[in-house]
């Protein structure tokens, strides 16, 4: 496999590679990232370079919450206490405070 490559400081997404802490059982190198978020993860080089993995998880938390913001159906059903079922014929109300 060659020399593992030097990754230290670069970013990846909103990852940022701190240290190289070892070998996958695959050979590939494994490096301890910061995440824009505060979270620390450890993951594969290969990885990182290929873009697979590009945080340490909170952009797809954040992804499927934009998801559940912009489908009125969702949306709909998280108004709590709605005595009405969503109707998709009717617009839905927004309350300007
Ligand atoms: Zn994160």
């Amino acid at each position: 496999m060659g020399r593992a490559i030097d990754i230290t400081g670069q970013g990846f997404g909103r990852l940022v590679a701190l240290l190289m802490t070892g070998h996958s059982q695959s050979g590939n190198a494994l490096w301890l990232c910061q995440c824009d978020c505060g979270n620390q993860i450890v993951t594969d080089s290969n990885h990182l370079r290929h873009g697979l993995v590009r945080s340490c998880g909170c952009l797809r938390r954040e992804r499927s919450r934009e998801n559940i913001l912009t489908n009125p159906k969702t949306l709909a059903r998280m108004k709590c206490g709605s005595p009405t079922p969503y109707d998709p014929e009717k617009p839905i109300r927004v309350n300007h405070l």
